[in-house]
């Protein structure tokens, strides 16, 4: 895990570590994805500021290749995702979540998550990653300026009651969404 450099000792308060809240649906589809995929997988996600904080309105999960360890964003995925959410009358300018699952291993900012967020064009981007603990971390990315600062997560419970139609629901998207590819032993973890 990379920690933010600390104060050089300079009058400038700490950052404000904003929060991050989820709606119930979105909690609900996060939970579902990050669960019910044995491997790293990852997507995007609508959100509103509330004040310094944010909340989660919706959790999508776009194509994707998957393997062990890694996942990647197909930028063709994500521009068709774009003008979804503009067909339906939704501002894509509210894309501003990316999450992913380390499936079975803990959650941490990894290499290719490093190379994952320098990639996103915007104001400011917020990055979940969790794991099938339900373990999660949480980052906010200014790119003008660059800078990181930590927030945190407010989960609105460990777990969920879901039905065996929801889950398998959840996994045919999840198969019909996702791509398993070998694992490339050569990647910077
Ligand atoms: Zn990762």
């Amino acid at each position: 895990m990379i920690f933010q450099p600390a104060d050089a000792g300079g009058d400038e308060p700490p950052p404000y570590e904003p929060h991050l809240a989820f709606t119930a649906p979105a909690w609900r589809k996060l939970v579902l994805y990050v669960l019910n995929c044995p491997f790293e997988i990852g997507g995007l996600g609508l959100v509103e500021a509330r004040g310094q904080d944010f909340l989660v309105t919706d959790v999508l999960l776009v194509e994707q290749d998957v393997n062990d360890i890694a996942t990647r964003l197909d930028s063709g995925a994500v521009s068709a995702l774009l003008l979804q959410l503009l067909e339906s009358g939704r501002d894509p300018g509210e894309l501003k979540l990316w999450w992913h699952s380390h499936a079975h291993e803990a959650p941490f900012w990894s290499g290719v998550d490093e190379q994952t967020i320098e990639r996103f064009q915007n104001d400011f981007m917020l990055s979940v990653v969790s794991n099938h603990e339900l373990r999660f971390l949480a980052r906010q990315d200014h790119y003008a300026p660059r800078r990181t600062t930590w927030v945190w997560v407010d989960k609105p419970s460990d777990g969920l009651e879901s039905s065996p139609e929801e889950v398998e629901a959840v996994r045919a998207e999840i198969a019909a969404r996702t791509r398993h590819v070998p694992r490339d032993r050569t990647r910077i973890f």
